[in-house]
């Protein structure tokens, strides 16, 4: 549990994004009626799929959509990441989101099934509920077995205990509370070089030892009063010095598979290295979490698994996501690919966006648009916002043209690089000729196309019409 517990602790640490191409992304920008408004939450124009990636949205919100997928197709760069992308943001940080890219499957040290399970298992949150018992109470006396000077005098530093060598048995008696609280070498730690004096209040956690000062009482009244800065006002009224309080603990089905698995342990998590997780201690986990989910004390939170480039997953693959998304604790599957129709991977034959009919049946089929000029413009904008890049409008509407004869991705490529071009010259605000000049210095599909169809024949292996060689 206390394993658990670091977990959901360091979890928004890893959640924290760099600056990537989505990270302007904040939700998917819809009104309360669903409606997709024009520029909202970082997301532009693609209303019809915004729409429909918000019903998507409500329906895993109400939990009515585990174990479905949804396919997001589209030309590249229309958006399909952007979307996926605003889904997660707008579920919260507790519906779990695991995203990989298929290529990723085949180069993994691990066997692709292997690495869909535990993409699978990453998509899939368990609310653990601990019941955790807290006991307030003001300190009237503390001990120690063995006479301790600091004790003595009516006020215990636990450093200063372990500096002296003393680490007997501290007695902790409350007001009003029968019990008297022996603490072992545990509490002291957790006691930290806190000190704990008569006529503090403090709240205990029996369970983990940890004691926080909650304030100081004033005489021997019931009410206690606020003393310097850290302390705060409270009232302990009678009857209710013993609270139970019920703690959450938020971890993904892989991370407790991680945490269990012996020959990998806790830090293979924040390494990521996980390596193959034996089939038995998953069935193990299962059973337990079957178990905890029968007490009352888990939940099954199903969250999103997004997988991008999906014309890249063999057949094997989906006839894996086939059976796993029949499991009734499976996330929602959502895929994007580019390919219109293309062969399916490890066979010959050739399919809509090269997935399998069987598996096609299954999808719910969000499609993206290329993008107006207007459009291009407002994502650039965005953009250059995001990067904290200062753009003349002239220059705008001139990498707004190049979105459109180019692509929306290289433009956006363009911005960091003419920004730095900028610095260069000593500017202060990027200007059209900043444009240009990284537009000359780097070049877009087309004309690189263009340049190696002029000049392939100085490249190694080129295939010059002809000259072939082999048997056929
Ligand atoms: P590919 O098929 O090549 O993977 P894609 O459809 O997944 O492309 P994205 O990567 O989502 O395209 O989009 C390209 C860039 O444009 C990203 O930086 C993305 O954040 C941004 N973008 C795309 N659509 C929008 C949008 N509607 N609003 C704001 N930004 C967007």
């Amino acid at each position: 549990m206390a394993e658990l517990k670091r977990l959901s602790d360091s979890r928004d640490l890893t959640r924290i994004e760099r600056i990537g191409a989505h990270s302007h992304i904040r939700g998917l920008g819809l009104d309360s009626s669903l409606e997709a408004r024009d520029a909202s939450e970082g997301m532009i124009g693609q209303q019809p799929a915004r729409r429909a990636a918000g019903l998507i949205l409500q329906l895993i919100r109400q939990g009515k959509i585990a174990g479905r997928a949804v396919l997001l197709a589209g030309q590249p760069g229309t958006g399909k990441t952007a979307l996926a992308m605003g889904i997660a943001k707008s579920l919260g940080a507790e519906t779990p989101f695991a995203s990989v890219a298929a290529s990723e499957l085949f180069s993994l040290n691990l066997s692709k099934t292997e690495a869909l399970t535990q993409a699978f298992r990453r998509a899939i949150g368990v609310r653990i509920k601990e019941e955790a018992e807290i006991i307030e109470g003001e300190v009237v006396e503390i001990s120690i077995d063995r006479p301790v000077s600091a004790a003595a005098a009516g006020s215990f530093t636990p450093s200063g205990v372990a500096a002296a060598g003393k680490t007997g048995r501290l007695t902790l008696k409350t007001t009003d509370m029968e019990t008297v609280y022996e603490l072992g070498g545990k509490m002291i730690e957790a006691l930290g070089k806190e000190k704990v004096q008569s006529g503090d209040v403090i709240a205990l956690d029996k369970a983990s030892g940890k004691v926080t000062k909650l304030g100081r009482s004033i005489g021997r009244s019931r009410d206690y009063d606020a003393v310097g800065p850290h302390t705060k006002f409270v009232k302990c009224p009678e009857g209710e010095l013993q609270k139970r309080k019920e703690v959450v603990h938020c971890v993904t089905l892989h991370e407790i598979d991680v945490i269990n698995s012996r020959t990998q342990g806790f830090l293979a998590l924040f390494t990521g290295d996980t390596g193959e997780i034996r089939a038995e201690v998953r069935d193990q986990i299962d059973t337990k979490v079957a178990e905890w989910r029968e007490e009352g004390k888990a939940e099954i939170v199903p969250g999103v698994l997004f997988i991008d480039e999906v014309h890249m997953l063999d057949i094997e693959c989906f006839s894996f996501l086939n059976r796993a998304l029949e499991n009734d604790m499976a996330p929602i599957l959502v895929i994007a690919t580019n390919r219109g129709i293309t062969s399916i991977r490890g066979t010959n034959y050739r399919s809509p966006h090269g997935i399998p009919p069987d598996f096609l049946d299954r999808l719910l089929i969000i499609t993206t648009q290329p993008y107006t000029e207007d459009d291009i413009w407002k994502i650039l904008d965005i953009r250059c916002d995001e990067e904290d890049v200062e753009m003349s409008a002239d220059a705008k509407v001139l990498l707004t043209k190049i979105g459109v004869e180019t692509s929306l991705r290289y433009a956006i490529h363009l911005i960091t690089s003419a920004a730095l071009a900028c610095q260069k010259r000593k500017g202060k605000i990027v200007e059209m000729e900043d444009i240009s000049r990284v537009y000359q210095l780097f070049l877009d599909v087309k004309r690189s196309t263009q340049y190696l169809m002029e000049y392939q024949s100085q490249y190694m292996f080129n295939e010059v019409p002809g000259e072939a060689g082999g048997d056929d």
